[in-house]
């Protein structure tokens, strides 16, 4: 529950988790954005104005699905770290993750890496197919999952970690 361990419930990630039809055309934001804050980094970044705040700039994001391509630009702007992009297009059975990440050491493109969901449970795995990495931005990570963890996995933890 967010206000007591800051854990999306399943009601909150319905209302910002794209519509099945849209989830097939291929890559989508997620915005997992929940607090009323002053902060509004993705809609000036999006290229498309598929990110728009509604009257002030404490309103959470509103977010047009239709508009967004997925290319990922909102994600290395938001310090909150609460924007993914799910492609389910990716291949079969898979599907790619883009998300934000902060620690290092940073992984390689093709480690194998654990992958966590929003609580911090590991779910299943992750191959890693690229670091996007740009001056002063917010690292993305890009995922392969498998599709029936795609819209839990919002973390990994290199199997290094998970074994020691
Ligand atoms: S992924 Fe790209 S197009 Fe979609 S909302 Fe973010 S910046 Fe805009
Ligand atoms: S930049 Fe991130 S934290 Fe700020 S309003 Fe947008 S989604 Fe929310």
């Amino acid at each position: 529950m967010l206000a007591v361990d800051g854990i999306p419930s399943t009601e909150d990630l319905q209302a910002v988790l794209p519509a099945e039809s849209r989830l097939r055309q291929g890559p989508v934001a997620v915005i997992e954005c929940f607090q009323q804050i002053p902060c509004n980094p993705c809609a000036e970044a999006c290229p498309r104005g598929a990110i728009v705040m509604p009257g002030s700039i404490s309103e959470r994001p509103v977010f047009d699905e239709t508009k967004c391509n997925g290319c990922g630009l909102c994600i290395t702007r938001c310090p909150g770290l609460a924007i993914f992009v799910v492609d389910y297009s990716f291949a079969d059975g898979e599907a790619l993750l883009k998300i934000p990440y902060e620690f290092a050491p940073l992984p390689v493109s093709g480690e194998v890496v654990a992958a966590i969901d929003r609580a911090g449970k590991v779910v299943g795995a992750a191959t890693v197919q690229r670091v996007q990495q740009q001056a002063n931005r917010t690292t993305v990570l890009w995922l392969a999952v498998d599709k029936a963890i795609a819209m839990d996995v919002r973390n990994i933890r290199q199997r290094k970690e998970v074994a020691g």
